[in-house]
């Protein structure tokens, strides 16, 4: 020290001034005073609770206190402000989708679970069988109506707009407009139009012939004043002149409405309920089990005999064994199509957790395998089944064929769990959504895994409240998921996603069937209801539109 600096120093020891109290009251003492306000819009939150924090403490550090409102001035002064989101359009209150909580679940096993070409249920298995369904009206349409026409067009807002080139949308409608089934459309015919997009073909609407191409295929306005965000148009056009035009909505899980749509007509079901907690009621009372209570809810709504209610579920489960197969046996090379070139991974992650040491490693390897061979069919546009839509399509068939073809549970108990699945599935579609476009993967992922955790409690033979548990536990886990597809392709995050999903479901057994069941906390209608609710307060970037998220960070080289 020099000789000044050594003046200043003694002047300091001696001085009379009283020092100034560096904290005066222990600040944690009141704990209310370093909760921020709220987190304000327009601010990104994790920077905003660092600068707050940082800014509260060194305050603390300078013997000041500092109020939380001071604190959030601070923090909002010191942050870049971020674009406000465009926040979600209204759903119509027209559409029989957000008609929820009215009356009992009427939706049964053929309208939930479908096979159709991936990657998503809601951008090819809904528009396809829109354009499929536009393609039989017009054939219906008088002869001399349809000798003046001219056009087919499809018009496509929104989501599917936004996103659905990157699913392949455009193949999808241009397929059922020539008159392709999504459950037999051979993927060949989808693949030839990628690979070749200028073929034409001749629309057959009685003696009328009309060309179509991927050119009548429109990829319309991204934003609007739509009644649904995945919503399109059909025409048939004679010059100028309208023939026909009929205004969709693909509104998840491959479910389609139309402008005027009114739910078909149905019977009651047996077992009326609305919520988890009136069909354990129905089950519990009259000691049968939820399978059984859905099983024959199927028989009285649709007027099905038992052995045609099984004959689909048997259908549904062997499509859903044959995709992972189809899956598991891609060349380890192949590379998926679009622009992220995904390899395929399901051929190799099996391989390899088969020569793991320990069984649970192989099975939690197996499993996941399971799951991305059935997802990477989805991404190659393969036909998947929809459980509950093409995103998710790798998490239910994962634990069908690990229960079935490696575990060789007996087969009925996977068709009980089929069923199980369906009510989880149906409660959600009632109560909350089923569509990325208006609640983000939770509504995809979230609900499979919910669905397989369902499925494997019952094929283990669970009672009732476990079944419930387990399904409530791994929709628990994926609330506030959101969905933002790597270039608008369902592949990244999806495909290892759907992994996720299937082992969470396992998990969310595992702890369902070993827990004290009474004691489980949450019951399951609560968990859908959060669904419902953070689906609705979801920031419109994260459903399914690629504009935040992975889709922004992950960069295309
Ligand atoms: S992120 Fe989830 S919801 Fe979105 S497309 Fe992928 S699987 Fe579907």
């Amino acid at each position: 020290m020099s000789n000044k600096e050594n003046e200043k120093f003694d002047d300091q020891l001696n001085s009379t001034e009283k020092p100034r109290e560096v904290v005066r009251e222990d600040p944690l003492a009141d704990t209310s005073g370093l909760l921020s306000e709220e987190i304000p819009s327009g601010v990104d939150r994790r920077d905003f609770l660092i600068r707050s924090a940082v800014g509260g403490a060194a305050a603390v550090m300078m013997g000041r206190s500092v109020s939380a409102h001071e604190r959030t001035a601070m923090a909002i002064a010191t942050l870049p402000v971020l674009p406000q989101a465009a926040s979600t359009p209204p759903l119509s209150a027209d559409l029989n989708v957000v008609k929820k909580e009215k009356g009992p679940v009427l939706t049964t096993a053929d309208e939930f679970y479908k096979v159709g070409p991936g990657p998503s249920s809601s951008h090819t298995i809904g528009p396809m069988r829109i354009t499929y369904d536009f393609y039989q009206r017009a054939t219906k349409l008088p002869a001399d109506k349809l000798a003046k026409a001219t056009k087919l067009q499809v018009n496509l807002f929104g989501s599917l707009s936004a996103t659905g080139k990157g699913h392949g949308t455009e193949r999808a409608a241009l397929a059922g407009l020539v008159g392709k089934e999504p459950a037999t459309v051979d993927p060949k015919f989808l693949d030839s139009l990628r690979d070749k997009p200028d073929q034409t073909f001749q629309v057959k609407l009685g003696d009328k012939s009309i060309e179509v191409s991927l050119k009548d295929i429109i990829y319309d306005a991204t934003k609007g004043d739509f009644k649904h965000p995945n919503t399109m148009t059909c025409k048939l056009l004679a010059g100028n002149e309208v023939l026909l035009e009929q205004e969709y909505y693909s509104v998840g899980g491959g479910f389609i409405e139309w402008k005027g749509y009114t739910p078909p007509k149905k019977n009651a079901p047996k077992y009326p309920y609305a919520t988890m907690k009136e069909l354990r009621a129905h089950a519990d009372s009259n000691k049968i089990s939820i399978a059984q209570a859905i099983l024959a809810n199927e028989m009285s709504v649709a007027g099905r005999t038992e052995e045609e209610v099984y004959a689909f579920i048997d259908k549904i489960i062997n499509a859903m064994v044959a995709t992972v197969k189809s899956g598991l046996s891609m060349s380890e090379d192949d590379v998926l199509p679009g622009p992220i070139k995904l390899h395929s991974k399901a051929a190799t992650v099996y391989k390899r957790a088969m020569d793991e040491k320990y069984a649970a490693d192989k099975g939690i390897g197996a499993l996941s395998a399971f799951a991305m061979a059935a997802s990477e069919e989805n991404g190659r546009g393969h036909l998947v089944i929809t459980a509950p839509t093409g995103g998710s399509a790798g998490v239910m068939p994962s634990l069908v064929y690990g229960l079935l073809e490696v575990r060789q549970i007996e087969r009925q108990k996977i068709r009980d769990g089929m069923l199980a699945a369906l009510a989880i599935g149906y409660l959600c579609k009632h109560h909350a959504t089923l569509s990325a476009a208006e609640g983000g993967c939770q509504a995809e992922i979230g609900v499979a895994s919910s669905m397989a955790a369902a499925l494997i409690a019952t094929a283990y033979g669970a009672e009732s409240r476990v079944v419930e548990n387990a399904a409530e536990s791994a929709l628990e886990h994926h609330l506030g998921m959101t969905c933002d597809p790597v270039a608008g392709y369902v592949q990244v995050p999806c495909i290892e996603r759907c992994a996720f999903g299937a082992v969470k479901a396992w998990t969310a057994y595992a702890i369902a069937s070993n827990e004290i069941a009474s004691r489980h906390r949450v019951d399951f209608d609560a968990t859908v209801m959060a669904l419902a609710q953070t689906a609705k307060d979801m920031n419109s970037k994260y459903k399914e539109t690629s504009e935040a998220g992975l889709a922004l960070s992950v960069t295309l080289c």
